[in-house]
């Protein structure tokens, strides 16, 4: 079956003469890396591409060569656009979607709706990276070192550095074949899951001493006053809940972040394999992954906190 939608992408993509591409909103190094991957190889082949993030490029990611093409509008006409690591059409930027549903969707989200013409969607494959580096060769297009350094990056940051649960060998095999293609992995492991910057810390401070356990679940607030207070300039967790997920015997983390007055992002980890919080991220209108999901809820960080507390202990 994916042969056959191989064939669809890459007749299309033969046709196709402006191409534009996107990420989801508030994109991770799977999105970026995706984007920059596929744009890359794009490029290479003669195609007009804009790969396009209205909120713009994420600074952690600007190391990455061909990040400075990421666009954050969109010029002119364009004939083909394409979503990567996109789970659903309300996942792309609010700006991009006056281009209407994309015409392919590239995903490994479980949760994906299918939104697109052409739904390129593999659930057990560990990043959209992944399904990328697998299936790029086969729409005719070449992986050069910037665009293999794009895609391991992706690979690097769904696996948390290759550890998470969904592992499995071929990925180890894409590395290395990226590996081969010029991409150098201290360098980039380094920028995607080591470093931080000095507020980033300051700012895991103030959410760590919000610190909270309650049998198997752990969780931790973050207020728009402990971002303003330490002027951090993400409005993320900063990957705080990375560290939370690290509790020993506390197998559900989960994070809390105020990204404005009456707006909260909410995400979970789990580790262990009977755990799915992509299903209690689903009953907050989000979604993700067993492992790792999110959602974004409205209302007070107090209530948000209690009712989304109440909910992940009824259903895990
Ligand atoms: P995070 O909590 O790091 O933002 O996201 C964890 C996983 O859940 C990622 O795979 C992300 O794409 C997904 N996710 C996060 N927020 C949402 C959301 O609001 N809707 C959906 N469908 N997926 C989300
Ligand atoms: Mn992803």
């Amino acid at each position: 079956m994916t042969e056959a939608i191989d064939a669809k992408i890459k007749a299309r993509l033969g046709e196709a003469r402006r191409i534009l591409i996107t990420g989801h909103i508030r994109p991770d190094g799977d999105a970026v890396g995706s984007m920059l991957g596929l744009g890359l190889a794009l490029e290479k082949a003669g195609k007009h591409v804009q790969m396009v993030l209205p909120a713009g490029l994420p600074h952690v990611f600007e190391h990455l060569k061909g990040s400075e093409l990421i666009e954050r509008e969109v010029e002119g006409e364009i004939d083909t656009f394409i979503s990567v690591d996109c789970a659903e059409f309300s996942r792309i930027h609010e700006e991009l979607q006056t281009f209407g549903e994309p015409f392919i969707n590239i995903d490994h989200h479980i949760t994906n709706t299918k939104y697109a013409d052409i739904n390129l969607v593999e659930a057990d494959s560990v990043a959209t990276a992944s399904i990328l580096t697998e299936h790029i060769p086969a729409w005719g297009l070449e992986i050069d070192r910037a665009s293999a350094s794009a895609l391991l990056t992706g690979l690097i940051t769904d696996t948390l550095g290759f550890r998470t649960l969904n592992m499995n060998p071929k990925a180890f095999r894409q590395a290395a074949d990226l590996m081969e293609k010029g991409a150098y992995i201290p360098d980039l492991y380094y920028r995607v899951l080591i470093s931080r910057s000095f507020k980033a810390v300051q700012y895991w401070g103030k959410g760590l001493a919000t610190l909270e356990r309650d049998g198997q679940m752990v969780w931790a607030v973050l207020s728009l006053k402990d971002r303003k207070a330490v002027e951090y300039r993400g409005n993320d967790d900063a990957d705080l809940i990375n560290i939370l997920s690290s509790i020993e015997k506390s197998p559900i983390a989960i994070i809390f972040v105020e990204l404005s007055k009456g707006m909260v992002k909410v995400s979970w980890r789990a580790r262990g394999k009977k755990w799915d919080v992509a299903q209690v991220a689903s009953e907050f209108g989000g979604g993700g992954h067993r492992a790792a999901a999110g959602a974004t809820i409205e209302g007070s960080l107090e209530e948000i906190k209690h009712r989304v507390l109440r909910v992940t202990r009824e259903i895990l």
